[in-house]
């Protein structure tokens, strides 16, 4: 069990519990000192093809492996890199690293997948935005069509009339817009019609009360109802947070495109996921053309 903050010992932080303030106030100083030094990391939890059972891409989730404190969850100090405004150059560098890893990737012969990277409130309003993620694309040589922009409902619902030109001038360039945590933002649904996006990622909450048989038929009635909306609009449905073959089996039945969750994978180092995409490639090679 982990010690209290104080003793002088390793403590791994993994709830997404509000930190204390004293707590709050040394890892915003250490924050500043994380990036310089290497300390963040990323992995990439897979996202399954439901139809397929391929990985056809994976979401980029950032960590700070801290040399005192051990690693600590995006949970713990996205919210301090915000509030300092540092979630600038910490995006930015999630974005180029995960680009890069791609295309990485794909230089080793392995199968294209996609790499969805979050994007923060802060970020979004950042007046150059969407000229450094054009600039990361031609930089790191990633298919356009490779990189996939998750962005909370809340955050885009925030401010529709200023996102919306923005993340226009991002799909023309073929990149994806994807709706994070949807159906928690309790809002209007009548910006579906009006935003420019491609995928919809239906929020763990939904996805929790599937699979169990019985207790559940509204549950289970609202999935379906956010799946058969996002088909009738055209969006691709990943769901979230799976993890319990009951639970897939649901969302199979309910036409859910994709999934992601720990009942596939958990979030993966880059080597691991490079193993998976080999095995991939080996048990299904590309067909020769003759
Ligand atoms: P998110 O974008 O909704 O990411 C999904 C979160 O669910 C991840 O937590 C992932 O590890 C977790 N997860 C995946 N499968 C399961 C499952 O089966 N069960 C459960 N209970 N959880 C699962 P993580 O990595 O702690 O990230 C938390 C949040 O932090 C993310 O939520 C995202 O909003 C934010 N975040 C992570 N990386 C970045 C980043 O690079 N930039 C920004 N702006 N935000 C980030
Ligand atoms: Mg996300
Ligand atoms: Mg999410
Ligand atoms: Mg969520």
């Amino acid at each position: 069990s982990a010690k209290r903050w104080g003793e002088n010992s390793v403590q791994v932080y993994t709830s997404d519990e509000p930190l204390p303030p004293s707590e709050r106030l040394v890892l915003k100083n250490h924050l500043r000192e994380a990036l310089a030094n290497n300390q963040l990391i990323l992995q990439y939890q897979p996202q399954i093809d439901l139809a397929t059972k391929r990985i056809v891409g994976v979401e980029a989730l950032v960590r700070w492996d801290h040399p005192q404190y051990g690693r600590i969850e995006p949970g713990r100090f996205i919210g301090l890199a915000e509030e300092t405004g540092l979630i600038v150059p910490i995006g930015e560098w999630v974005l180029r690293t995960a680009c890069q890893q791609n295309r990485a990737w794909r230089e080793a012969g392995l199968p294209a997948v996609k790499t969805a990277v979050n994007l923060s409130a802060r970020q979004l309003k950042h007046a150059e935005l969407i000229e450094r993620v054009l600039a990361v694309v031609a930089d790191t040589g990633i298919e356009p069509a490779c990189l996939e922009l998750e962005i909370t409902e809340g955050i885009l619902v925030d401010s529709v009339e200023t996102n919306r030109i923005g993340l226009q001038t991002l799909r023309d360039a073929g990149i994806k817009i994807s709706i994070d945590d949807f159906g928690t933002g309790y809002s209007s649904l009548s910006y579906l019609a009006e935003l420019p996006v491609d995928i919809l990622k239906m929020d763990r909450s939904f996805v929790m009360r599937l699979g169990q048989d019985g207790e559940s038929t509204r549950a289970h009635a609202l999935a379906e109802s956010i799946i058969h909306m996002a088909h009738r609009l055209q969006l691709i449905v990943i769901a979230e947070a799976v993890e319990t073959a009951g639970q897939l089996a649901d969302l199979a039945a309910m036409g859910c495109d994709f999934a992601q969750g720990y009942y596939f994978h958990r979030p993966l180092g880059h080597e691991q996921i490079a193993e998976l995409l080999r095995q991939q490639r080996e048990a299904a090679p590309a067909r020769m053309v003759a």
